[in-house]
Order: structure tokens, then sequence, then C-alpha cells
């Protein structure tokens, strides 16, 4: 079945969804995106996908506001039109269309606004009954990865390296600590304590790293955010990451060491579980 897609507006096939080449999401990777959860044929945490849409795109000087109403409205329309139980919506605002030129347009230059849906299960697969593997490797992106750009050719580059070496992601590290995951945060659990990075400039403040630091003090677990390196992540009693289409996912060994004896944590399962049935009860 062919799949409907959004483009400023227009609800097309997605053989002709066209953008121009002067684009400046072509030209110069100038675009921010989200990726919101759907299940049960509804959006997970849309509000928070949109506050950091709306950050990402004033720290890059974007013009033109976005009407959250209105995207709301072409998600779901989107959702409803593709029959998406459970899958993602995909959305990509760029600054527009302009003669190519190093300078930013004029601020009232059009927004090229793109979307379109994947299905995808994501409760229910073989990453959250097995886990995952990951590798570290040197973080070579620039120094703005709090904001949400498209410009993921690193991490597009790690994660193939990850997957030549058998495993299934790449956590990315400077200095000898753990940054994040190639689309993902990373966390690991010694003792009492689960530890992820404190969000700053190097890396992107997962919505999902949010919704689940509220989960674990629901549970009561302690969560002490700060950076870890890679021989105490190797080292952790268990490790996890989280985003919206992995929720929380287990990490079963990282480099040549096998976390948990290679098996999905207690913790961590029961991270996963709680996290989803909050998704659950707050579906917009
Ligand atoms: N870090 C990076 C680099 C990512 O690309 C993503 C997913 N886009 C995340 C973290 C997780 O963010 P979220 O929970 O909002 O999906």
């Amino acid at each position: 079945m062919t799949r409907t897609v959004y483009v400023n507006g227009e609800y097309v096939a997605e053989q002709e969804a066209k953008v121009s080449v002067f684009d400046r999401a072509f030209l110069f990777a100038d675009a921010v995106y989200e990726v919101t959860s759907v299940l049960n044929g509804k959006l997970v945490d849309f509000d928070n996908h949109m506050k950091r849409l709306q950050r990402s795109m004033l720290e890059l000087n974007y013009g033109p506001k976005i009407d959250e109403d209105e995207f709301l409205e072409f998600h779901r329309k989107l959702v409803s039109i593709n029959k998406i139980d459970e899958g993602i919506v995909y959305l990509q605002v760029s600054r527009g269309i302009a003669e190519r030129d190093f300078a930013f347009p004029s601020s009232d230059t059009k927004l090229t606004v793109t979307a379109f849906t994947q299905k995808k299960k994501l409760i229910e697969n073989e990453t959250a009954t097995k886990g995952i593997t990951v590798i570290t490797v040197d973080d070579l992106r620039w120094k703005r990865c709090d904001i949400k750009t498209i410009q993921l050719l690193y991490p597009s580059i790690a994660k193939t390296e990850a997957l030549k070496k058998g495993a299934d992601d790449a956590w990315m590290t400077q200095n000898g600590y753990v940054m994040e995951g190639s689309s993902n945060n990373a966390w690991i659990i010694k003792g009492k304590n689960i530890h992820t990075r404190e969000a700053d400039n190097l890396i992107l403040n997962g919505i999902t790293r949010l919704a689940v630091m509220k989960v674990a003090e629901q549970l009561k677990y302690r969560v002490v955010p700060k950076q870890f390196t890679v021989t105490e992540a190797e080292n952790a009693d268990e490790a996890f990451i989280t985003s919206a289409t992995a929720f929380v996912t287990s990490v079963v060994k990282i480099n040549d060491y096998k976390i948990n004896n290679g098996k999905i944590g207690v913790f961590t399962q029961s991270l996963r579980e709680a996290y989803i049935k909050q998704a659950l009860d707050t579906l917009t």
C-alpha cells in the first residue's frame, strides 16, 4: 500500500512527495526533526516533542514559528490515513528554500514542513526480548548535539561501524566518557544508582530520557545524572538505552564485556514496563 506523506500542508502519495533541490535541508542539513512514537493509533509525549522542536528552531534562529495545533492535526491525520496502530511519525522542518549561500536567508523565508509515518513493532520485538550489544567509538560530532538537526552523518557512520563489527549500536565517547548512543541516550545501573549523562550541549536531551527519569522516581529508584566512563559501563550491573522508538531497551554487552551475564536486568525490565504503562496512559 502506498503511504500518504505530508508536504507543506498537502497530503500526497509518497511517490509524488517532492521538495526543491534548493531546500536548505538538502544543501546544508539546515533542518530539525522529531520522531514521535505511536501506540494504539495515538501519539506518545507529543507536547514534549513539540517543545523540543520549538527550542531547536529557536537555537538556530528560524524566523517563522510553528502552530502546535496544526502540527497535532496533521500528525493525527497521517496516523489515521496510513492506519498506523504502532509505529512512528517522522517530522522535519527546514529553514526553507533559498539561493545557495552560507549566510542564512531572510527570516521570513517559508519553512519546509514534511512528515511521514513508519509502521514498527515498538512494544514487542526482538531487541525487547534479547537486548542489544554495543561497541564504543570516538564521538566526532559538532558541539551542539542538544539541537536535534538532521546532520546525522557521523551517527550513521558509527551505527554502520557497529553493525560491521557484529554489534547492534555504537556508544559515542569523548575522553573516555560515554556521551550517548547513535540515536539514543545511554544509561547504566551500579548498585542502587542509575546514571545517565547530564544533558548539556554535547548530547540530545531525550524526551524518553526525561520520562524515564520520572518513572524511575515513582518506582523509588535513585537516578543520579552524571557522566560515566567506558570502564564503568563495562563493569555496570545493568545498562540500557532510551529513545522514542527503543523506549527502554537493555544493553547486554558493551565491547567485549557481558553485562548481567548477557541477560536483561530486572531493573531495566521493570523500567521498560513502567515506561510503557505510563506512555499508554497518557496518549494524545
Ligand atoms: N540521542 C540522540 C543522538 C538521538 O538521536 C536520540 C533520538 N532521536 C535520542 C538521544 C533519544 O531522544 P528521544 O528520547 O527524544 O527519542
